[in-house]
């Protein structure tokens, strides 16, 4: 681990590679609120011809919706550029298991999940239909379309949707079984608050079933899309992130380059602890510090 201290070790840093694959929350905003010079140090990469891809684990959102937020915040992007566990997720069940196309899939999340599954011709029930549901105790009907129960990030979580993803996995052990990204928390607002990882265990201890995938980082699918479709050269690649277990594992696993930053969840004790297993490459107070000026 070595901290980038000096201008020169901050230009070296960016001119050793071409790509940069940037974690989102705690890399370049919190929540609603923009990191302060992250625009600027955006820019200069882009100046400087570098590829850059976005890299996050929020299912909330759809890409175009993430596309907006960028834009928003001044910064430039396109959507062939972003990459959520939403999209691995339908990635995921489009081109690895070929869900059939008579089959839907029941979700406890939000839009981000319905709108990127629809977008790959998966139908979809739940995330909105039940997001107020109050639960009556009728029984729930079989319904044998549900192919799949998807579980990510669910502001709507309720005792109907856990319920009914629940009765769709125990009655039909056919049925998928999949979490978007395992975070079990995130931060808002300048808290730290339950994530898809946390949402997803009562139904894992009621089943006493794993989910058969994990999308999002740690898990390599996206990555590995990224590099099939950009053709990437790992030495000429970092992952910028300010999670240990979810971005700079990603990178690790990948055999990529790391750079933490501290904006995020991660601080510099955690990271330089003797128990801390998972060590980024490189470390920096923010990403704008890259910056030149
Ligand atoms: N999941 C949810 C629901 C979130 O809101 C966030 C951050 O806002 C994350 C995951 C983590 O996203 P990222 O991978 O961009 O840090
Ligand atoms: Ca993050």
């Amino acid at each position: 681990m070595k901290e980038l201290v000096t201008r020169e070790e901050r230009k070296e840093f960016i001119d050793k590679f071409d790509n940069f694959l940037f974690d989102c929350d705690g890399v370049l905003w919190e929540g609603t609120k923009l990191i302060p010079g992250v625009e600027k140090a955006m820019e200069e990469l882009r100046s400087k011809g570098k590829n850059i891809y976005f890299v996050t684990n929020n299912s909330t959102k759809s890409r175009k919706s993430f596309l907006k937020k960028l834009q928003d915040f001044g910064i430039q992007a396109s959507l062939h550029e972003i990459f959520s566990s939403a999209f691995a997720t339908a990635a995921y069940l489009k081109q690895v298991v070929h869900f059939p196309p008579e089959k839907k899939v029941y979700i406890v999340g939000m839009e981000g999940i319905r709108d990127e599954l629809n977008a790959e011709g998966i139908r979809t029930c739940g995330a909105e239909e039940d997001a107020h549901a109050v639960f009556d105790s009728e029984p729930i009907p079989d319904d044998p379309e549900v192919g799949a129960v998807v579980i990510g990030l669910d502001l709507h979580v309720n005792y109907t949707k856990y319920a009914k993803a629940f009765t769709y996995l125990k009655r039909n052990p056919g049925c998928r079984f999949i979490l978007t990204n395992g975070d079990t928390t995130f931060p808002t607002h300048g808290m730290i608050v339950p994530g898809a990882g946390s949402i997803a265990m009562p139904i894992i201890k009621a089943l006493n079933r794993e989910p058969e995938a994990v999308l999002g980082k740690p898990a390599q699918n996206m990555l590995e899309t990224i590099f099939a479709e950009y053709d990437l050269q790992p030495c000429k690649t970092v992952m910028i992130g300010d999670r240990l277990d979810t971005d700079i594992d990603f990178g690790n696993q990948g055999g990529i380059e790391t750079l933490c930053v501290l904006t995020g969840i991660t601080t510099k004790e955690e990271m330089l602890s003797p128990t801390n297993k998972i060590k980024p490459t490189y470390y920096i107070p923010s990403f704008s510090d890259l910056a030149s000026e």
